[in-house]
Order: C-alpha cells, then structure tokens, then sequence
C-alpha cells in the first residue's frame, strides 16, 4: 500500500534512502516462507510524516513533485543510507534490579546452572534484589535500558514481570512497565510472568504457588489493568504442562491472552500445548519435536527466537529456524533481554540469528519488524513503513539492509524516528 495525501504540509520527511524497507503487508502479515524475503524495496525512497503518522512512502522523484520543501520543517538527507521500520522487540524482561556479571567466569570454569544458583547466583539473586528494589528504583533502571534500546533502534517492546514472585512484588513490577510507557517514547507492551520460577518459599510446592497465581495474582492483574498478555515458563522441574494449562485457562478467563516460554532446555511438548491454547506468541522453541511444530505451523502461532540466550548459556544448539520456515512458521526475533542475557541492541539478535540460526539477512529483518509486530497484535500500526502508520523509522550508516548482519559489533544507527519525532540522532565522531 503506498498511497499520498495531497494539500498537507509534512512535519518532516526523509528523502533519497539508497534503500527504504517497506515491509509492504500485502507481501503478508506476518511473513511466513519465501514472503519472508519479500522486503518491499523503494530504490532512492522517501517518507513523509504529519504529527506522528506517515502520510507517503515512495520515491524521493515523487515526493518532490506533491510537498512543496521550503514549507516543511524538518527534511532529512539520506543519502546512502538504509531506512526500515523501526524494530519490534516482542520478548524482554527489563523490570529488574542488580546485575550477574561475576556468573561468566563461573560458567567459564563449568559450572552448572544449578551450581550457580546453589552459590547464591542465578535468577533467585534476581528475585531477591528486584523484591527490595522500590518501584522508582525498577523505573529508573528501566528508563536507562529503554534508552539505550532504543539507541539501536528499537522503537517498541514487550516486556514481563517474573522476578517478583509475589503478589506485591509481581505488582510492583507491572506497575513500573506501565510507567514507563508513560514516562519514555517507546511503547512498552506489559506481560505478567509471576509463573517465571517458583520462589524460595514455595520450595516443593508449586502447586500452592500456582494457585496464588490463579487465584490471587491474575485477577488484581485484570482488575487493575496491569497487562496485556499473562505468560508462563514451561519447563521440566519448573511448570508442567498441566500447571502452564491450568494459568493459562485462568489468564485467558480474565481477559489476559496467552503465550508461553516453551521447550527451551528440553522438550516438554510445549509446542503441541500452544497451539491446544491459541498461544499468541512462544518463545524458546529449542527442543520442540515436529509434530508439535507443525501444529503451530497449523494455527499460524508466532514462534518468537531469542538466539541471544542460547548465545549467553554457551549452548551448541539453537532454534531450528530453517526448519520453522519450511514448515510455514512465522518466526518473529526478539533479545529477551534479563540479567542473564543482557543485549539492548536487536541489530546484534540479527547477527546472531544469521550466524547461528541460519535466517537470511531479509528473513532476520522481517522477523525484527512485521512479524515481531505480530507477535504483540500491533501489525496494525507499526512494523512496515506505510501510509496510516505510525512514523517509527530507523535510519542506520549502512547502504543496504545485508549490512545489518554483514558489519557486526557496533551500532550503525544514524537516526531514530519514534511518533514522527527524531529521538536518537548520532553524529559522526571525529578525533582530530
Ligand atoms: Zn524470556
């Protein structure tokens, strides 16, 4: 869909992109199989922008000849740059307080997961530090990391609680995402994960635990319209396949819509119970066996690849992705961001997601956009650059979108547009 609109003045527009990423929807939404590839190119594109929708996508030739230039306040030059939809990060957990650097060099000496946390590590240190932390504390982490997320380019995210593990702190935490969207320009997506882990005190007792969260922790989650989507972390040793069951059918009796954390470490046939409960969204999928991908294949449940984490725990296997696509899977990417994988920055998912999970450049970026906008149902306003979109566009130092996975380890982000406004806007550095 590119279509104008006559006799308005733009507020800003972007002209003579060696390449605009369209990410056009006719070519899918979301993208599934070769559509993946489907980038919807505009050679020497341009964008134009009123308040904080774009009102043209095409040419710069066509642009010029409908705005007359003098008129318009803010003209960016392009030229040899890429432009894209700004990114979609659909898989974070950033309400966290404290940090877990001194773990690498224990996972460097071999130690196992359960050793760390036996060593007073692992997400239960997490807990502990977040259930301390006030909420202005939680916000104020949070402000630094949007920031710096969305100085890679990300202009949306989903994010989670799951480190408070108790009816007051899982609250706290929700609390603290729904501020930060009011107080940040980028949109932060709420999702309750008091089913993250089960707390110290419920040591040997999940199923009490499941029930404060049936009965206690999702309806004031409802009533206070604290989030969106409700999530669980299915896992052997974690939550069975009947406690993520039971939850789910609770969140979705209140109105929240279902995901799941699936088949990460083994498989539990997570993949086969998300598309029993219509799972909007799943992430992981490391583990899942093929029948139960190819029932999600069936119901078109977004399978969200998070390559940062099996990157982090220094494992060999990642998501078989290429299987995904062959089986008519929308793959979304996203860098689930948590204290145990710490990356901001979706444009270093990408890379991972070429190098190890084998995506094409086209099919990394279209899981980074249309289809990460997918996977939190706001397809219908950002995720491609069309006109009734909202203006979220990144501008990166680099001619062509296979730079994003071609030149690794920095940040090529020139400027971000997030609501039709620049936010980021990065000057060359010169030392002379
Ligand atoms: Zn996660």
């Amino acid at each position: 869909m590119i279509k104008m609109k006559k006799n308005t003045i733009p507020d800003l527009v972007v002209i003579n992109a060696n390449e605009l990423i369209t990410m056009d929807t006719k070519f899918g939404c979301p993208r599934i199989g070769n559509s993946m590839t489907e980038l919807g190119i505009i050679n020497d594109g341009a964008i134009a922008v009123k308040d904080s929708d774009i009102i043209f996508v095409g040419a710069t030739s066509e642009l010029k000849t409908i705005y007359e230039f003098s008129k318009i306040k803010t003209v960016i030059d392009a030229t040899d740059q890429l432009v894209t939809p700004g990114f979609v990060d659909p898989h974070t957990h950033i309400i966290f307080d404290g940090s877990r650097e001194n773990e690498l060099e224990m996972k460097l000496e071999g130690k196992t997961y359960l050793e760390i946390l036996e060593a007073g590590g692992g997400i239960l240190k997490t807990v502990t530090a977040t259930r301390k932390a006030t909420k202005e504390k939680l916000v104020e982490n949070g402000l630094k990391i949007l920031d710096e997320m969305m100085s890679y380019g990300t202009t949306t995210i989903e994010t989670k609680s799951g480190y408070g593990l108790s009816l007051e702190s899982e609250i706290k935490s929700l609390e603290a995402a729904k501020q930060l969207n009011f107080n940040h320009s980028m949109d932060v997506i709420s999702t309750f994960l008091g089913a993250h882990a089960v707390p110290p005190e419920y040591e040997g007792k999940t199923d009490e635990y499941v029930d404060l969260i049936t009965s206690k922790m999702i309806p004031k989650v409802a009533q206070d319209k604290l989030a969106e989507f409700c999530d669980v972390f299915c896992e052997e040793g974690i939550f069975s396949i009947a406690q993520t069951k039971k939850i789910l059918n609770v969140a979705i009796k209140y109105g929240l819509k279902p995901q799941i954390h699936i088949d990460e470490i083994m498989d539990t046939n997570g993949a086969a119970l998300a598309a029993e409960l219509n799972a909007i969204q799943t992430g992981h999928l490391l583990k899942s066996n093929e029948m139960g991908l190819k029932a999600m294949a069936q119901k078109q449940i977004i399978a969200t690849l998070l390559p940062g984490t099996p990157f982090c725990l220094m494992l060999k296997d990642f998501a078989p992705a290429r299987k995904m696509i062959e089986y008519g899977m929308p793959i979304a990417l996203a860098t689930d961001l948590n204290p145990n994988c710490w990356t901001a920055s979706m444009q270093m998912i990408i890379v991972l997601a070429c190098y190890n999970m084998k995506l094409k450049p086209s099919e990394a970026l279209t899981a980074a956009t249309i289809n990460a906008a997918c996977a939190i149902q706001r397809q219908d306003k950002i995720g491609s650059l069309e006109v009734g979109k909202k203006a979220d566009i990144n501008i990166f130092n680099a001619p062509n979108y296979q730079f994003l996975a071609y030149k690794f380890g920095g940040n090529l982000i020139s400027k971000v547009i997030k609501n039709g406004k620049i936010v980021v806007d990065i000057q060359s550095v010169r030392m002379n």
